[in-house]
Order: structure tokens, then sequence, then C-alpha cells
């Protein structure tokens, strides 16, 4: 412990210049976001021409029938105006917010709405919690419209939407409300973490983040998934039997087989499992059971079951408490730095003595560049997972010695198409486009994978 706090200390000292130096952070915040934003903006447009091509990749042809490559091209032009657009828009919003106080204005609202209530501007946390709120909910109020054009507008026009206009509201309070219900104790216990433990946060806080994470992989299927979705246990019969048994074979500790209502919204579909390492559920979207034969969401299930024997969510997870071991190694230069907020327009009172909350905040925006570093690497990391578990599949015949499981590859290969062409997914990929946003390799790529996998294996034994 001693030796951590020894290097923190050191970091420390290199980032002192912020408690002191006048710099223009809002500037700085102002240029990263747009300069994220125009990249983003410039990508779509690399990306756009792709979308008029006439014909599918050779690989593709024979899976489309007659004017579904049509249907897919025109869906995928429709997105990315839509993106072009939503993206520019939330990105001048931010900006207007930023460049007028409006996170200083928020800090201020929420400690008059305390004094209502007549506790005084010593309650941080509970200050905290309102400023939050506020924040999320204002910002959020702009982008509602943008929400309902996706749902109503554009998927609906190419055939996935099936969400009502009531299950829209209905699921937009039960997300305030469940942003609220699970928040405001997470925010407070958080920020009595950093009073309690003063400078030597960071592994109290790790410790916190890492149990809450654990709390919500039990918390998630039973209490938050039931209040969007109907999970029911899939029946009994070929698929339920074919899973099991390759479950059984593979000892995934497997208490509970899911079908989950997934076409009560959108008809795009898929399958997951999650669950703590002694008691995993799998969950299949409705929707992919009645577009593909048992067998081929048997070989889905394999390629799911791949990135378990991998421990491929262990490793993602690892990544993301070094990631945010990082933040928090990096954050008390900023903690305590009142040209930070000053340059934020709070006031000189606030700014004097920071709050905790306000200055996490702004410290959050100054990582805006790392950040989209951080994800770039995230998506390789992902993609290359992919493969590992596509690959996983191939040989699940050799690891079971299962003859029946020879032709898994030719089986996933044929799920991933079918769900690509109900999906009108895009099949024609910028490649830088595909390395900034994307976290699994582009359908092209997955088959050609799946076909040099088996390639390889046939080799081996030779
Ligand atoms: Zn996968």
């Amino acid at each position: 412990m001693d030796i951590l706090h020894s290097q923190l200390t050191k970091i420390q000292r290199q980032l002192a210049f912020v408690a002191v130096e006048p710099i223009n952070w809002k500037l700085y915040v102002q240029s990263f976001s747009w300069a994220v934003t125009l990249f983003e903006s410039y990508l779509l447009i690399r990306q756009y021409p792709l979308y008029s091509r006439k014909e599918p990749p050779k690989e593709l042809a024979e899976h489309f029938e007659p004017g579904v490559f049509e249907k897919s091209q025109n869906y995928g032009k429709d997105k990315a105006k839509f993106a072009l657009i939503s993206g520019l828009f939330k990105q001048l919003l931010d900006s207007l917010m930023l460049q007028f106080g409006f996170y200083a204005w928020s800090w201020t609202a929420g400690g008059k709405l305390l004094a209502k209530f007549g506790y005084g501007p010593e309650h941080e946390i509970l200050q905290s919690i309102a400023f939050v709120f506020i924040l999320f909910f204002l910002s959020s109020i702009p982008t509602l419209p943008l929400q309902a054009y996706g749902t109503f507008v554009l998927e609906e026009k190419h055939g996935f939407n099936k969400t009502t206009p009531k299950l829209f509201v209905t699921d937009l309070l039960k997300g305030w409300a469940l942003a609220f219900g699970l928040g405001a104790p997470f925010l407070a216990a958080f920020l009595s973490i950093f009073k309690w433990a003063g400078d030597r946060f960071v592994p109290w806080l790790m410790a916190f983040m890492i149990s809450f994470q654990l709390v919500m992989v039990i918390l998630y299927p039973t209490v938050i998934q039931p209040l969007f979705n109907k999970l029911s246990p899939l029946p009994e019969g070929e698929l339920r039997g074919r899973i099991e048994t390759l479950a059984n074979k593979l000892k995934f500790p497997l208490k509970h087989l899911y079908e989950i209502d997934g076409s009560k919204r959108s008809s795009h579909s898929n399958a997951y499992f999650f669950g703590l390492p002694w008691s995993k559920h799998i969950v299949i979207f409705d929707t992919l059971i009645q577009q593909s034969k048992p067998e081929e969401v048997e070989a889905v299930l394999a390629h799911e079951l791949g990135h378990w024997y991998y421990l491929h969510p262990t490793k993602m997870m690892s990544i993301s408490q070094i990631h945010i071991f990082t933040i928090l190694a990096l954050f008390p230069a900023f903690l305590r730095a009142p040209p930070l907020l000053r340059s934020f327009d709070f006031p000189k009172a606030v700014a004097a003595q920071p709050p905790t909350i306000v200055a996490f905040l702004l410290f959050q925006m100054i990582l805006t560049p790392l950040e989209a570093v951080v994800s770039i690497g995230m998506n390789a990391v992902s993609r290359h997972f992919e493969y590992e578990a596509d690959r996983f599949a191939v040989e699940l015949q050799d690891q079971l010695g299962d003859e029946k499981m020879a032709d898994m590859g030719e089986r996933l290969g044929r799920a991933l198409v079918a769900l690509h062409v109900k999906n009108l997914s895009t099949v024609w990929v910028d490649w830088l486009y595909s390395a900034y946003h994307h976290s699994h390799p582009t359908l092209t790529e997955r088959l050609k994978g799946l076909e040099a996998f088996q390639a390889q294996r046939e080799k081996k034994k030779l």
C-alpha cells in the first residue's frame, strides 16, 4: 500500500501546476470535444459513399435475396445521415452548455433547490446529487426528439421498430427512476469514500467500484432487466437439449436458460450470457430463435461459450479496472484546483473549496481525448476476442471429440449471415470507420476467419 501511495504522490507532484496555474481549460475542452466530433463526422463521410455500391461483396452475394442488399444499403445510408446530424447537434448543445456556464448554473440551482427543503451548503453530498440530476435531466431533454425520431421514423421506415409510443414513454420513465434509484445511493457512497479516505482514496474507491460491479451482476438479471423485458425459461425441445448438452460437455455452470422478448421493441436479434463465475444465465432473443435453425443457434452459443472459455468478460473487466485506476490516480491534482473551476465559470466562493463531484466531472471532460484513444484500443481487443471465440466454435469438434460438430463453423457462418441479412447490417465498411467504431469484425472478415480456422485445423490433423 505504501509503495502505491508513494508512486501516486510522485504523479501528483508532476501535476501540481493544475492547482495554481490559470489554464484556459474551457478552451481545451471545447477544442478537444469538437476535434473528436469532427473526426467522427469525417469517418461517416468516408463511409457514406460505400452505401451507394450496387453489389454486395462476392462472398456474400449468394446470401442476399433480390432487393435485400439494396434495402440494407438504404438503411445504412439513413442511419449514417442520422448519426452525422445527431452527432453534430449533441456536440453543439454540449458546446453551448459549456460556453455559457451551464455547469456552474446547475450547481447553484442544486443549492437553491436544497435550501427550499432547509438544507444548507454544508450538505455537499446532497447538493452533489441534486446537481447531477439537474444536469442529467436538463441535458437529456433536448436529445429526446432525436431518440424518438430514431425509433419512430428511422427504425420504423426500415421495418424494425416494434416500440409503441406508450412503451417508449414508460421505458423512459423507468430509466429515469432507475437512474435516480441506483445513481443517488451510488453517488452518495462514492463521495463519502472520498471524504472518509482523504488522500488515500484510490484503493478504497477501486474496491468500491469492483463491489458495485459485482452487485450489478446479481441485480441486473433479477431486478433490472425484468423491468424492461420478459424473460421466460426456454421451453423443452431440440434447442434446449442442444444447448444444455453443449454447456454440460464444456462444464459451463448453466443455471438458467432464458428466451427474452427482444421483439417487443425491435427485431434486431442476438444472444448473450452473464452471471457469477459459478452460476451463469444464457439469454437468447426470440427473434434469433425464429430466424435460425436450432443447430445454427447452437453454433451461436458455441461462439458465446468461447468467450466464457477464454475468460473474455473477466479480461475486459480487468482492462476497465486499469482504466479506472489510471483516472483515479490522475484525479487528485484536479481535486483542489480553484483555477479549474474558475475556468468553467464557477463563482469564486465555490472554486475556493471545489466540491468533489464538480471537480470530477470537469476532470472527466478534460480526459475526452484519452477516452477516445481507450475506446479505439478496447474495440481492437474486442475484435480480437471475437475471432478467438469463432475459432473456439470451429475447434469444438476436436476439443469434445464430437464428429457431429464438424460443421460448427459453417453453421455459425450461416447464423451470422442470417443475422446480418435480417438486421440489414452494413456489409461494405471503410477500414478506418470500422477500426474506430466496431467492436466486432465485419461479416466478410468473420466468414473469411471461419474458413481459415477450419483450414488450419485440417492442416494440423494431416
Ligand atoms: Zn462474440
